[in-house]
């Protein structure tokens, strides 16, 4: 591009867009310009419902005043402040709000920037937490098929996704992966799926190949989001733990989707009834307003690191940004929007109506699975020989075109609506995919 001519704002040739098809977006874009609450503004005037909160992180709903307020205020009081031996109060007040919303036993929050950050944080806490405490053995860590866990080195190398690992080379040594536990037999399953508790028991397998002696950790999503919305088997969470704990092997949740009210609790932890040793969270955290993320631990692993002389930095890790007072205003304001619109809870009032809705597209074309829990879901459609994707695609293209926001990984369709959500616009968003999935081919 020369340089002595300024370009066009409308000139799309210089972004190269994450996760996209560049080219086919910039013959046709779909530009959002605007938000308020359940509804984008789109660039031609046009309002679409927001079926997905943004990229399962606007839990709240768009441009909500108290957020905006808080962010706004923090910009001008007190922008930046360093991350590394200074501190500001925001950053204690934000993570003691944090650890009241988490299981018991969860009490201490390391931030950074991003679910991805999130991941290979807690993947270093986990391996730096086994060697302080004489284990330096404990170097394996543990993945699964059909996870995903952002696109870290280390997240997409205990990740499980072919195509976010196959072009980037030989990724972390010592990594395995367990089975993912999406069976046929659990088709159309409304909520927790019956069969595959058993898959769990893969780790011993693991156990018994390496020694539990090598093994650092094990992560899973509790509810696999990006990979397809795939629920976790009756018992199968409560096996994980069992065998974790047995070897002395620490249980991550990866809960950058699930955190912040998706399932009806704070975290999906407590709606299994199941707590890991370490959590990790973004999106929901900040109402995906400004990048933040964080590492949510249990005393045990926090305390592992403070036993040496105290002038000795416990942990070398860290972000320029990490605790930024800005996104840490926008975190409490959060917090604050959740707690006073009890949109935490919200989810397991509106599951019924949100799983009756979305299971009356059993009987349309294509559709060959329903899978729901709290307020995501998602539609699986029969592929296209020859053309995986394609499918969904076009369903999201002429969702877009219908004024409602999807979002289709393979061909599934998936959604998690803003916690605000009403009832009648559940309907209006299930009703208005139900034309598209008649008018697709
Ligand atoms: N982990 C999980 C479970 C996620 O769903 C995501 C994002 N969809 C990530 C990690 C990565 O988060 P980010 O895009 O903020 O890096």
């Amino acid at each position: 591009m020369a340089l002595d001519r300024k370009p066009a704002p409308n000139d799309l040739r210089a972004f190269w867009m994450p996760f996209t098809s560049n080219r086919q977006f910039k013959a046709a874009p779909r530009m959002l310009v605007s938000a308020k609450d359940m509804h984008y503004t789109a660039a031609d005037g046009r309002e679409i419902l927001d079926g997905t909160a943004g990229l399962w992180c606007c839990n709240a709903g768009h441009c909500r005043p108290k957020i905006t307020e808080a962010v706004q205020n923090q910009v001008a009081e007190l922008d930046y402040a360093p991350a590394f031996q200074m501190g500001h109060p925001l950053a204690f007040e934000l993570a003691n709000r944090l650890v009241d919303i988490a299981p018991d036993g969860i009490d201490h929050a390391f931030y950074c920037n991003s679910g991805s950050e999130a991941v290979d944080t807690a993947l270093k806490i986990a391996l730096a937490y086994h060697r302080a405490r004489g284990e330096g053995t404990r170097t394996r860590l543990i993945g699964r098929e059909r996870g995903y866990h952002g696109v870290g080195f280390g997240g997409i190398s205990v990740g499980g996704i072919v195509n976010n690992r196959r072009f980037f080379g030989s990724l972390l040594a010592g990594v395995d992966h367990l089975p993912h536990t999406h069976l046929p037999e659990n088709v159309f399953t409304k909520g927790q799926p019956e069969h595959g508790a058993n898959l769990a028991d893969d780790l011993e397998r693991i156990v018994a190949l390496h020694g539990a002696e090598t093994i650092a950790a094990v992560i899973v999503e509790p509810m696999a989001g990006s990979t397809g919305v795939l629920m976790p088997p009756k018992g199968y969470l409560e096996r994980l733990r069992e065998i974790t704990r047995k070897h002395g092997i620490l249980l991550i949740f990866d809960e950058v989707i699930t955190g912040f009210g998706r399932l009806g609790s704070p975290f999906a932890a407590q709606h299994f009834g199941v707590t890991p040793d370490m959590i990790t969270c973004a999106k929901g955290l900040t109402n995906g307003v400004i990048p933040m993320g964080a590492v949510l631990t249990s005393g045990a692993i926090h305390d592992a690191f403070m036993t040496g002389p105290e002038h000795v930095i416990e942990l070398f890790h860290g972000y320029t940004y990490s605790g930024n007072p800005v996104a840490c205003a926008a975190g409490i304001a959060t917090l604050d929007t959740y707690e006073d619109e009890g949109l935490l809870t919200r989810a397991a009032e509106l599951d019924q109506h949100w799983q009756e809705a979305l299971h009356g597209l059993r009987d349309l074309p294509h559709v060959i699975d329903i899978r729901n829990m709290g307020l995501i879901g998602a539609v699986e459609l029969k592929g296209i020989d020859g053309q995986p994707g394609k499918r969904a695609f076009d369903a999201f293209l002429k969702a877009y075109e219908a004024g409602i926001l999807i979002r289709v990984t393979g061909d599934t369709i998936a959604m998690s609506p803003p916690l605000i959500i009403s009832k009648a616009q559940i309907d209006e968003l299930i009703g208005k995919l139900a034309e598209v999935l008649k008018a697709i081919d």
